[in-house]
């Protein structure tokens, strides 16, 4: 199959979706990103990668951290974290707090804010220095030492994060966080500013593609039973209320970020990375999911 011809063609393909997303504007600093940059990026097992576009500049990886977060807890603290976080897609969006007070401050799952922000208290409870822990974690797997935080991003949604605060003071009521709000709000920020480039993500996704063995170092970080069960919380969760949409359209495991990235992977096979900025109404890139949808069409490659 001529991948570089299947990415090209998508490329063109998505062309008109483009500029017809929204660019997230709640966090300000993310409005300044230019809405027309798209890129994508495919990293195979068998060592061959193919790209189109923008595939290597960085972008703001927001929610996408939060499967990075959730590996780098289950690699420490093994199933334990899921006693504090369920596993049961949302149906709602990645801010709501509806359920949390009937749920007793335990979040559906911990690829939605609720979720990322308990892992969070726990990743500040397991490690010294959390946050360049974090970042060490994800230079490690990737391979890549020029990942970062952006401090502007990070501050920009501190401003304007009232939700967020909500969410981690009830759950404080609730008694399911630990530590002081404004510096699980601050470590939960600083994660969600990770600016990474689509290579770059393919590159740290190949953890889960490979079953848990980093393709940098071939470290084993999770086991067999942590990588299947982060795998299914991508497949069933991984898009908020859009989840169930995105397995009948696209049919891979994945994540999507308010950044306008989508990682997506088939398990012993690839990693693939898409950025787009401009989302469609439920917060996940529009062209990036089109991008998916059309990929799975034409390599006939998905979890079913
Ligand atoms: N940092 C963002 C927030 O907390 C992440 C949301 C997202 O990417 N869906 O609102």
């Amino acid at each position: 199959m001529d991948y570089h011809r299947i990415l090209t063609d998508i490329q063109a393909d998505v062309l008109p979706l483009i500029n017809k997303g929204k660019v997230a504007d709640y966090i300000p600093q993310l409005a300044k990103v230019d809405p027309s940059r798209f890129g994508i990026h495919l990293h195979m097992l068998d060592g061959q990668s193919f790209a189109v576009g923008h595939s290597e500049e960085q972008f703001s990886i927001q929610s996408i951290s939060k499967v990075l977060m959730l590996c780098m807890a289950v690699g420490k603290l093994g199933q334990k974290v899921y006693r504090r976080v369920d596993v049961e897609p949302s149906g709602d969006p990645f801010n709501s707090l509806v359920q949390l007070e009937y749920e007793q401050g335990i979040p559906r799952n911990p690829f939605i804010n609720a979720g990322a922000l308990v892992i969070t208290d726990m990743l500040m409870d397991a490690f010294d220095h959390p946050k360049q822990d974090f970042l060490d974690f994800v230079r490690a797997i990737s391979g890549h030492s020029d990942i970062q935080c952006n401090p502007e991003v990070a501050l920009s949604e501190k401003r304007c994060g009232f939700k967020n605060a909500a969410i981690v003071n009830l759950m404080k009521s609730f008694g399911n966080i630990r530590n002081d709000v404004e510096q699980v709000l601050d470590l939960y920020y600083d994660f969600c500013s990770v600016e990474m480039s689509c290579r770059q993500l393919a590159h740290a996704f190949c953890l889960i593609a490979n079953h848990g063995r980093g393709i940098a170092d071939d470290r084993k970080y999770l086991t067999e039973s942590q990588f299947k069960r982060i795998t299914a919380i991508m497949m069933t969760c991984g898009f908020y209320d859009e989840a169930g949409e995105f397995a009948f359209r696209v049919g891979l495991p994945g994540k999507s970020g308010v950044g306008g990235g989508i990682v997506a992977l088939l398990p012993q096979k690839f990693s693939i990375a898409v950025w787009s900025p401009g989302l469609n109404a439920k917060g996940n890139s529009l062209a990036g999911m089109k991008a998916l949808e059309i990929f799975t069409t034409k390599t006939e490659w998905s979890v079913f």
